[in-house]
């Protein structure tokens, strides 16, 4: 994707951002204006929507990232559940019950868990707190960049919403054979999970892509220039259809 500055016209001079885009659903390729916040920029061959700008997106991503960051902690090594069946109480946290299964000779699914409840999630929200952070500063570089590739990447392996069914799926089955008690860890852990689903919806990616883009050009001296190359075959750009 790519971002120029396009005239409006009878502006006198007045340039408002523009962007190339091409729709993940149908390869057409558009030229179309940033929508404003409230509204969505919708492909007019497939209707995908290809950019809902969210207002604050950077602000609101850093906080969220880092409360997340802030909780993860306690929602991860402190007890979740208590469960006191015929007198037996039984307890466990994220961390505890991953270590279980590897000691129990299900090391496959541990290291699963280990990886897809623990430590991506971790990543995940570093990774948005500091490309939030640099954006907001204005200190995108190369790092940046690379950072936001990896969090993309990583974003199918966080599974923490997986869990969170397990452990209602556990307090369903057991509500009339046990007592159960909430602990402080699953207090933590909805605010770990609400922090995280929140964080990836007030994400606005396309402005995320397109600061660090000019961010980088800012610090190589280059603001506004912007090279775009011809795709073969093409037909052109197309109009997109916004809204709201
Ligand atoms: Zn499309």
């Amino acid at each position: 994707m790519g971002v120029e500055r396009c005239g409006t016209g009878a502006g006198g001079g007045k340039t408002l951002p523009c962007q190339i885009l091409v729709c993940p659903d149908c390869d057409l390729l558009l030229r179309a204006k940033r929508p404003r916040p409230g509204e969505k920029l919708c492909c007019p061959r497939c209707n995908c929507v290809l950019d809902a700008p969210v207002e604050n997106s950077v602000e609101k991503t850093m906080a969220l990232s880092l409360t997340g960051l802030l909780i993860f902690p306690p929602a991860i090594f402190l007890p979740l559940l208590t469960l006191d069946i015929l007198g037996l109480e039984n307890t466990g946290s994220i961390y505890s019950s991953a270590q279980a299964m590897v000691r129990s000779g299900f090391f496959f699914t541990g290291i699963a868990v280990y990886i897809t409840s623990i430590i991506v999630p971790f990543v995940k929200l570093l990774l948005l707190f500091l490309v939030s952070l640099q954006i907001q500063f204005r200190h995108s570089n190369a790092a940046t960049l690379f950072m936001f590739k990896t969090y993309k990447r990583l974003d199918e392996w966080g599974m923490l919403e997986v869990y969170m069914i397990g452990i209602l799926v556990t307090i369903i089955k057991l509500l009339h054979m046990a007592k159960i008690e909430y602990d402080v860890g699953f207090f933590c852990f909805i605010g770990l999970l609400s922090a995280t689903l929140l964080s990836s919806s007030f994400l606005d990616e396309n402005r995320f892509w397109n600061e660090i883009h000019a961010q980088m050009l800012e610090k190589e001296g280059k603001a506004g220039e912007v090279e775009v190359e011809a795709q073969p075959g093409s037909n052109g750009p197309t109009e997109s259809a916004v809204t709201k």
